[in-house]
């Protein structure tokens, strides 16, 4: 499989407001091609509702985002979301559910088992998704969102409801893919110490406004126990 490159985000002035609630206001931001980007902030605070937007399943209520400098108004051809649930057809073995995306291509066995292989599994590509584990399940997905190499990959709590050494496991995983294949990540995510151990800069989002744009400039791979990442942690 080709390498895959990253995508450029221009978002400006981007609003969303649902009836009465307004949800994003104001929204500026700036992702240049194959960085990795954190979202934290509060339950409720419009993480998803941005992912959505730049993902095009939503649509701005005003201002814009543009892509590689096309605004998106239609689905994002470019990117892929990964949701905390895996989001599995029970149905379907593994393999069809990493190729569920691609039945129109010719070749989507060979683009399903390559996705596999970037996450460990191709040995459970014949098995259904109801014997995988919980960590497994989530592999699956992130499969599924890589088989059609997206240059944008949108990861929406993904490791949630993983437990601490699954999920620690899991970052790595993301952490070698990413690095491997280049594509622009924005990360939304409730652990502090996760966007700081996979994103280039954290973004904290407070009732729907950009509150901080933090770098985070520590090398790679990151130590939690660096001096350097614990301040890093108590400023985000
Ligand atoms: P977060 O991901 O940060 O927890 P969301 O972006 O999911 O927050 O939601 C932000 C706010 O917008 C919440 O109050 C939520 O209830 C509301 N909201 C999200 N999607 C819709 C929708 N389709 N219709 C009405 N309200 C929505
Ligand atoms: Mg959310």
């Amino acid at each position: 499989m080709p390498e895959t490159s990253g995508v450029e985000l221009s978002i400006h002035q981007l609003e969303k407001s649902f009836g009465h609630l307004h949800v994003l206001r104001k929204i500026d931001l700036q992702i240049a091609s194959g960085e990795f980007v954190a979202i934290v902030g509060k339950s409720g605070c419009g993480k998803s509702t941005l992912l959505r937007l730049i993902a095009g399943l939503e649509k701005a209520t005003s201002g814009e985002i543009r892509q590689n400098g096309k605004i998106i108004k239609e689905l994002n051809p470019q990117a892929r979301i990964m949701f905390q649930e895996a989001r599995l057809l029970p149905w379907r073995s593994v393999l069809e559910n990493v190729g569920v995306g691609l039945r129109l291509q010719k070749d989507w066995k060979q683009r399903a088992i390559w996705a596999l292989k970037q996450v460990g599994l191709e040995e459970r590509a014949h098995d259904w998704p109801s014997v995988l584990s919980g960590g497994q399940k989530q592999r699956v997905s992130l499969a599924r969102a890589l088989a059609a190499q997206p240059q944008l990959l949108l990861l929406d709590e993904p490791l949630g409801a993983l437990d601490a050494l699954t999920r620690m496991e899991m970052q790595a995983l993301i952490e070698e893919i990413w690095q491997q294949q280049k594509f622009t990540a924005l990360l939304v995510t409730h652990d502090v110490n996760e966007a700081i151990t996979l994103a280039d800069r954290v973004v904290l989002i407070e009732k729907g406004t950009i509150k901080m744009d933090l770098p985070i400039p520590l090398p790679r791979p990151r130590n939690r126990s660096d001096s350097a990442f614990i301040e890093l942690e108590e400023k985000v």
